[in-house]
């Protein structure tokens, strides 16, 4: 057993795969989630991961309630949806102490307010992943595929912890880099989603169709075009070109298939989307330079229309 114990809060998809990797190279690792049926399967059979063909139960340590609580933990991984940050913080308080550093892989930008509430801006460790994994039902993640990671620090201090959970990540197989690229990367992911998950859940086409298709290429273009003007006023050198030329790759018939990015399936769902913390994140830095973003607004508010008029009729469906 290593020697810092690991708490993952959002034991979902991205959180039973980064749990279960740092389980398995030998990590303390517990698993906090509200969904009481995923973490009462977890307890009786384990975590179910499949890889390609392969399956295997992983006897990984799994709590819902935080009454129960009673450790703290050094490092936390917080990988809720973004619009449950501040929620599952303030459940799960009891395991966070003046040491605990946490690390926020979630989509978009709102993240770091709310969690700075919570923790101090030293040990708040920021990045992004391309990992990808898929939560089919209680206790029972799909993962594949390679990615990266890269994590930074929000403000520079002692950078002890923040190598120690990239050394972490990279035993456990999931390649990792403290970049002082970072930011720039998540905000190229901020655009990328903002475009991609917008367009593909207001039309309710795959992945695939909306880059095939001339007018999904204009209004993506259209997204990330304002998405770089915000970002050059935050001294952030996106590059829109880059980030058209990622979404087309991604778009192709080869690679896309029919995929369904995650804000078009909560859609489908019912469920709300991460749409606040991406393009309402966006919204809310343009309004700070005076800028107006017609795409952006656009289909924020349509997004917003859509949930709203479900949510209306179902008000807590959180999960599939
Ligand atoms: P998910 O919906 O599969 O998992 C989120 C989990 O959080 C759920 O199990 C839910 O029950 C739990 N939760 C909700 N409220 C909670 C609370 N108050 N306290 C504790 N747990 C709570 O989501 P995901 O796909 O794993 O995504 C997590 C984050 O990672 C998102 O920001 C997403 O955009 C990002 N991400 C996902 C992928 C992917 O492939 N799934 C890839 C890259 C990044």
């Amino acid at each position: 057993m290593t020697d810092f114990p690991i708490a993952v809060i959002g034991a979902g998809a991205m959180g039973c795969r980064f749990g279960s990797q740092l389980f398995e190279a030998g990590y303390d690792v517990t698993l906090y989630d509200v969904w009481k049926e995923h973490v009462e399967t977890i307890q009786k059979q384990g975590l179910k991961v499949k890889r390609g063909e392969s399956e295997k139960r992983i006897p990984i340590k799994a709590y819902d309630n935080p009454c129960k609580l009673t450790q703290v933990y050094d490092v936390i991984f917080l990988f809720t949806k973004s619009q449950h940050t501040e929620d599952a913080l303030r459940q799960y308080q009891k395991v966070i102490s003046a040491k605990t550093h946490l690390v926020t892989l979630q989509n978009g930008i709102g993240n770091q307010e709310a969690i700075s509430k919570y923790i101090d801006q030293d040990k708040i460790i920021v990045g992004t992943t391309t990992y990808s994994s898929d939560l089919h039902g209680p206790g029972f993640i799909e993962v594949g595929g390679s990615g990266e990671v890269l994590i930074t620090q929000v403000q520079k201090g002692d950078t002890g912890m923040l190598e120690k959970v990239a050394e972490a990540l990279n035993k456990a197989s999931i390649q990792t880099r403290v970049s002082s690229n970072t930011i720039l990367a998540i905000w190229e992911k901020l655009a990328f989603n903002a475009a991609i998950n917008t367009v593909t859940a207001v039309t309710r086409l795959a992945t695939g169709q909306v880059g095939n298709h001339l007018r999904g290429i204009e209004l993506m273009r259209g997204i990330v075009e304002e998405v770089a003007q915000v970002a050059h006023h935050l001294d952030i050198p996106l590059d829109a070109e880059n980030v058209m030329k990622k979404l087309k790759e991604v778009s192709h018939p080869d690679s896309a298939g029919d995929h369904l990015p995650s804000m078009l399936q909560d859609v489908l769902k019912k469920r709300r989307t991460e749409i606040d913390a991406i393009n309402g994140a966006i919204l809310r830095e343009a309004e700070k330079f005076n800028i107006n973003l017609p795409y952006n607004r656009t289909v924020y508010n349509l997004i917003r229309m859509t949930e709203d008029h479900y949510l209306q009729q179902e008000t807590h469906r959180l999960r599939p």
